[in-house]
């Protein structure tokens, strides 16, 4: 019989310490609070951690995506092929620069965007692939990138789940032409809100133009000493830019990022031991060339063995004081992909089926031993009770 915890056990929690208070709070004391030396640092660094040649720190992983999109010249007319296991921003950035949302469906086994659906989805006006390391797991990159190669098509990676990933023995932000990651408050790395885009300089000077008003020099150049008035208006960019609060924040994060990845590893290998033989459930799976961050743990439950569905699941293990997620309604099921592509559910059939059974647990640096053997009993409790 499982004892029912008094407090309630969040899905998500983000990993602070009194380090980043304190980097905040020299920062507020620091008489420079928004985009400036902390920022430039946290770009650094970041960069330097990936071995990627050059980053730019935004106020989003969706303003990113966006920017990659622009910055890559694609808008009305283009098409973009991504994968429906996402979140909206994805998508969404996408409609915001005209282009159409092509879907490609995802691997039974991984849910990662299907390279033979990507395939068959190009036309003589796709314009780039943007495929999305989906729980942290890295997309199948090689095939990716020899399909955009053959057709001349960017790559565009949403990496709001993969820091730290790596496919072959390649960091995941040193892959494609651009990369965006998130640093929103349930990341793996938090800044409450923000991101960071990677690639090559030029591409990213060229973002960064875009960043700010498409000004040619930013607010630090322009109000530190050395600074000047003038600037031009080069572009109409958009206002992005990362503040130098959320930079402190970030590169305290950084430094304990490893650490904080072990912990990640520690709960998943906790909750594979306990899930894996029970064929009420189905655990996720690291292909062996691939490491994953480890974003989410997203468990599959075999209904045809169960007298319960996913969403009764859910209760249940709400019942339990436990909150968990459902990563992600597929992008074809929202009213407005649906009513504009005209979209059918089994248009995109595993996407579609697997989103029926999965639910994601909790899963960060936070959970104690005692947290993690309760989901795990949780869980247990609830296959026992609803097995057929
Ligand atoms: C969180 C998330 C985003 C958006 O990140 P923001 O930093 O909130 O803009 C994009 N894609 C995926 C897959 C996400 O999970």
């Amino acid at each position: 019989m499982l004892v029912r915890r008094q407090t309630f056990l969040p899905f998500a929690s983000p990993a602070l310490t009194e380090e980043e208070v304190c980097a905040v709070i020299n920062t507020l004391r620091s008489c420079w609070i928004t985009t400036g030396p902390q920022t430039k640092s946290f770009e650094q660094q970041f960069a330097t951690f990936l071995g990627a040649e050059s980053a730019l720190a935004l106020n989003s992983c969706t303003a990113g995506l966006h920017l990659a999109l622009i910055t890559l010249g694609i808008g009305p007319g283009d098409e973009v092929i991504t994968t429906p296991m996402t979140f909206a921003a994805s998508a969404n950035v996408i409609e915001h620069v005209g282009a159409r949302v092509v879907l490609a469906d995802v691997e039974p086994d991984t849910l990662l965007i299907d390279p033979l659906a990507v395939a068959d989805s190009i036309t003589d006006r796709t314009k780039a692939i943007l495929p999305v390391h989906y729980a942290g797991h890295p997309a199948e990159m090689y095939p990716i990138l020899d399909l955009a190669a053959a057709h001349k098509l960017f790559v565009i990676e949403d990496a709001a789940h993969a820091l730290p990933a790596s496919y072959c023995g390649e960091t995941v932000g040193t892959i494609g032409d651009l990369t965006s990651f998130s640093f929103y408050a349930t990341k793996n790395l938090t800044t409450a809100e923000g991101g960071m885009l990677t690639g090559r300089s030029e591409l990213i000077e060229k973002a960064r133009t875009y960043s700010l008003h498409g000004m040619s020099r930013d607010a630090w150049r322009r109000y530190g000493e050395n600074g000047s008035w003038y600037y031009e208006v080069v572009v109409p960019g958009f206002k992005y830019n990362l503040t130098d609060i959320q930079a402190a924040m970030g590169l305290v994060q950084l430094a304990r990022l490893q650490k904080m990845q072990l912990r990640r590893q520690q709960v998943v290998a906790r909750y594979h031991e306990a899930f894996s033989n029970m064929p009420e459930l189905e655990v996720p799976t690291e292909r062996p060339y691939c490491s994953s961050a480890w974003h989410l743990y997203v468990l599959r439950l075999n209904t045809d063995r169960l007298r319960i569905q996913r969403n009764q699941f859910i209760e249940e293990m709400k019942l339990r004081c436990i909150g968990t997620s459902v990563h992600f309604i597929p992008i074809h099921l929202h009213p407005y992909y649906r009513d504009k592509y005209g979209w059918m559910p089994l248009d995109f059939p595993i996407a579609y089926q697997e989103y029926q059974r999965l639910v994601s647990l909790p899963l960060h640096p936070a959970l104690t031993e005692e947290d993690v053997d309760y989901v795990i009993d949780a869980v247990q409790d609830i296959v026992e009770q609803y097995r057929c």
